[in-house]
């Protein structure tokens, strides 16, 4: 869990500061880019089933304007505080350029633990609190588009996108003004996964990498690696998902409740219902029980993969975590001091930045397709399907042979919306990775990843802000 009086936002400065040294761009503009554009913190009254009045703290933080939208996610969480809402804001900042998705930075916060309210209560608050996004100019199709974040999902983004139609009636692109939604709301198929598939993919990549592979001295691939995910939220899950499908070994688990390990592997889709069915990952059959779930961070492993909040790795954990690569699922699970201990030991940390961006880029799909009207893989479906079928039908005729029918049902598939929004993930994915690594390993005075990643977003934004030049 994250530390009551941890200071995010100084540690995204920090990172920032060590990047913005490798860059050419003057101190002034540095600034600009740093700060928060703007801030937006509320109070605002809920009438509880029981009738008490309750008051809600919830934010809203507009980090950067050089692109619109702003783009973040919202999170309702008791350690929600303006200083967090900020430094993840500023993240998504990095990350939105990192990835080539033309938005702003943003983010959203409620304190609240949803599990201490009813459904209907919930409902109450998220509407009442887009209302207030909307009163102050804070939400818009082209003004601060939020999506799910820690504690959020499809359900909160439907009373979102409802509560912003009904107050404004008429406006044409109105379901762009949030993402995330369920599919018949206007979501796009493939936005649930695609965090934890895009961390799947960016990490695929990076062991697809001969040289960082022999530094490591690990063999190449994903296959066979012992991997350990802390968090069985969304983001965790499918992760862990994607890779026990592409044959790696999840050797141990975590939740709030504690760990679990299994030298054999472990079965994830096993261990989520049995968590389910008990309300605890532990006791699951044939895994050793572990009190904390800040244990898992510390088995030996490969890939060890925190998928859950911030700051759970830091300058008295990190020198006992085994893993040689990190790959960091959730925003901000590391310290500025975790770092330069990693940098030491030789780990690899895969930063959050642009390895979690999976969801902003399906986000990004989301969007377009609400301004387009259109869903995906309409227009081109049949007309892909029936030239193949041409083209296999002329091979057949002029080869006099026939092909098998499970390759014709793959050559013959014209794309759906998930096919096409699943490949724009892994093409983003994989050239972020790559630009990111060369960068890196272009220049030696780099001393990890996650500055490179930063160096790389902090050249696109200042090039952003430098040719728009500033108002005056
Ligand atoms: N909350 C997610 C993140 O931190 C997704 C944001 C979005 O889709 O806008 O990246």
């Amino acid at each position: 869990m994250a530390e009551q009086h941890y200071d995010f936002f100084a540690s995204v400065i920090k990172s920032f500061d060590k990047a913005a040294k490798f860059t050419k761009w003057e101190q002034g503009l540095l600034e600009q880019i740093k700060a928060c554009n703007s801030i937006y913190s509320m109070r605002f009254p809920v009438k509880m089933d029981d009738g008490r009045i309750e008051v809600i703290e919830a934010y809203r933080v507009q980090h950067s304007h050089h692109k619109s939208p702003c783009k973040g996610g919202i999170r309702f969480s008791d350690e929600v505080n303006q200083d967090e809402v900020m430094a993840l804001a500023a993240l998504m900042t990095y990350k939105c350029a990192i990835v080539n998705v033309p938005f702003g930075g943003g983010k959203g916060g409620i304190k609240i633990n949803p599990k201490k309210y009813s459904v209907y209560e919930l409902e109450k608050i998220t509407r009442r609190y887009t209302s207030e996004l909307v009163k102050k100019n804070f939400i818009g199709p082209g003004i601060d588009v939020p999506a799910p974040d820690y504690g959020t999902g499809a359900r909160e983004m439907a009373w979102i996108v409802d509560t912003y139609t009904s107050l404004k009636p008429g406006e044409i692109d109105a379901a762009g003004c949030v993402t995330g939604k369920p599919v018949t709301q206007g979501g796009v198929r493939g936005r649930t996964e695609a965090t934890g598939l895009g961390v799947f993919y960016g990490l695929r990549e990076v062991c697809n990498m001969v040289e960082v592979m022999k530094r490591l001295n690990l063999p190449i691939g994903v296959e066979g690696k012992k991997v350990v995910v802390q968090g069985l939220g969304n983001v965790g899950y499918h992760s862990a998902i994607f890779f026990q499908r592409a044959g790696a070994k999840i050797v141990a688990l975590a939740e709030y409740e504690g760990s679990i390990y299994s030298e054999e592997g472990l079965d994830v889709d096993a261990v989520f219902n049995h968590r389910k069915s008990t309300g605890s990952i532990l006791n699951f059959p044939g895994a050793k029980n572990f009190n904390k779930n800040t244990d898992a961070l510390e088995m030996e492993c490969d890939i060890l993969i925190p998928a859950a909040l911030e700051n759970v790795i830091n300058g008295e954990n990190a020198p006992r975590v085994k893993a040689k690569i990190i790959g960091e699922a959730a925003n901000g699970p590391l310290t500025p001091e975790a770092d330069e201990i990693f940098i030491k030991k030789g780990t690899l940390v895969v930063p959050d930045m642009y390895l979690n961006a999976g969801g902003v880029t399906v986000s990004y799909f989301e969007w377009l397709k609400n301004l387009s009207h259109v869903r995906y893989g309409r227009m081109e479906k049949r007309f892909t399907e029936n030239l193949n079928t041409h083209i296999l039908g002329q091979i057949e005729s002029l080869t006099g042979k026939n092909v098998e029918q499970k390759e014709r049902a793959f050559i013959m598939h014209g794309p759906e919306e998930a096919d096409l929004v699943h490949s724009g993930l892994e093409e983003t994915m994989i050239t972020a990775t790559r630009e990111i690594m060369d960068y890196w390993h272009s220049n030696n005075e780099i001393p990890d990843m996650r500055t490179a990643a930063y160096v790389v977003a902090i050249n696109k934004v200042g090039t952003s802000y430098a040719e728009l030049g500033i108002f005056p």
